[in-house]
């Protein structure tokens, strides 16, 4: 069963039940603006009701962002599962899938947390507007190699904003996390003679890593604090709060986590200390570029996806120009620039 509830500040949000299955999970729309709503299914052991609506509202909006910084004909969606990853099972996506179908495609979903390619395939059996799947047509696979090649990309564009240079030889990045994206990030930066100082939390990939990249350990828990010019959070979000700023000695943030500010008024300590932040919402944007291409139907993949990068780098070095302009906060900077450009139309 599909349920209309009302959201204020959303076009749309529904609850999605499936007594069968025992579904329970939610589906959010914040702008269909620049085109159909688009953004990962997550599913998350929520603790209410209340948990998984003001995560789901709050995901979709920022997908809003992410896709119109990346200049896509897409909208910012969202969908969630409440409960434990470990429970789930396919009636309960193919019961995701219809309520999905029954939205006639103004929401596209793909792999969120808890999701795998395999998952959206189940869901694929019920509905056409899923993306991020293994195999057919227009399939895009796993999107961290290019949210790493924009997280690259994003970093040199901090470098020379910061350090008044590209080359990446002889310069130090921090990296934190070095899971799907994190890897390809490092490779990108050892191809490109940076020095690099890395931490997982695993420490069989911290090792492996390490030893790919000719790379140093450091404590998982002082990785923002390495000496560096550049640290790169590339695990979880809210590492950049009130606790870790004071301790940053890296000069250029440019990572690939979400939300990396654990409130808004971080950016503003960055600033403060003279920290460069590269919004995170621009800079991972690669991935969501890579499933928007299996959305979109595109032929000429490779190309289309590397045209627009550089579309997104472009974005960037002008977030970062008119941030040192205003003497701002490239993050406030970017959500003025963006949530511009998810206005209605004047006439
Ligand atoms: P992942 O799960 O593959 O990797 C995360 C890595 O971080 C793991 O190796 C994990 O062990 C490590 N980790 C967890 N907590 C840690 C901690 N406290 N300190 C150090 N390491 C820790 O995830 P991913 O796909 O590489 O994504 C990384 C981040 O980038 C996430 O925040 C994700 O939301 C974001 N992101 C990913 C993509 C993508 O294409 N995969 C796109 C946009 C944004």
């Amino acid at each position: 069963m599909i349920t209309r509830l009302s959201a204020p500040h959303h076009e749309e949000l529904w609850r999605v039940t499936d007594d069968a299955s025992g579904l329970r999970g939610y589906i959010a729309l914040h702008s269909t603006r620049l085109g159909p709503a688009a953004g990962g299914l997550r599913m998350r052991a929520y603790d209410s009701d209340e948990a998984a609506i003001a995560d789901v509202l709050n995901l979709s909006r920022g997908m809003s962002f992410k896709n119109a910084a990346a200049d896509l004909p897409l909208g910012g969606g969202k969908a969630v599962i409440m409960g434990d990853p470990r429970t789930k099972t396919p009636a309960m996506l193919r019961a995701m899938g219809r309520a999905i179908e029954t939205l006639q495609g103004r929401y596209w979903t793909a792999e969120d947390m808890g999701m795998s390619p395999a998952d959206m395939a189940e869901i694929a059996r019920e509905t056409r507007y899923v993306a991020g799947l293994d195999s057919g047509p227009f399939a895009s696979g796993d999107p961290s190699p290019v949210t790493a090649q924009g997280v690259f990309n994003a970093l040199k564009i901090g470098l020379k904003q910061r350090y008044g240079r590209d080359d990446l030889s002889g310069t130090t990045v921090a990296v934190q996390g070095l899971g799907h994206v994190g890897w390809h990030l490092c490779r990108l930066l050892h191809e490109a003679g940076a020095r690099l100082i890395l931490a997982d939390t695993d420490a069989a990939k911290l090792a492996q890593s390490c030893a790919d990249f000719d790379a140093t350990a450091a404590d998982v828990t002082r990785i923002h604090a390495t000496e560096a010019e550049v640290f790169a959070p590339c695990a979880i979000g809210g590492t950049l709060n009130a606790t870790t700023i004071p301790e940053l000695r890296a000069g250029l943030i440019a990572g690939a986590a979400n939300n990396q500010l654990a409130t808004p008024e971080d950016a503003d300590r960055l600033a403060a200390r003279g920290i460069l932040y590269l919004p995170d919402y621009v800079a991972n944007g690669g991935g969501i570029i890579n499933v928007a291409a299996e959305i979109l139907r595109i032929e000429t993949r490779a190309p289309w996806v590397a045209a627009r990068l550089d579309a997104l780098g472009t974005t960037m070095t002008r977030i970062l120009a008119h941030a040192a302009a205003k003497d701002a906060s490239p993050a406030h900077l970017a959500d003025t620039i963006i949530g511009e450009r998810l206005l209605p139309r004047a006439g």
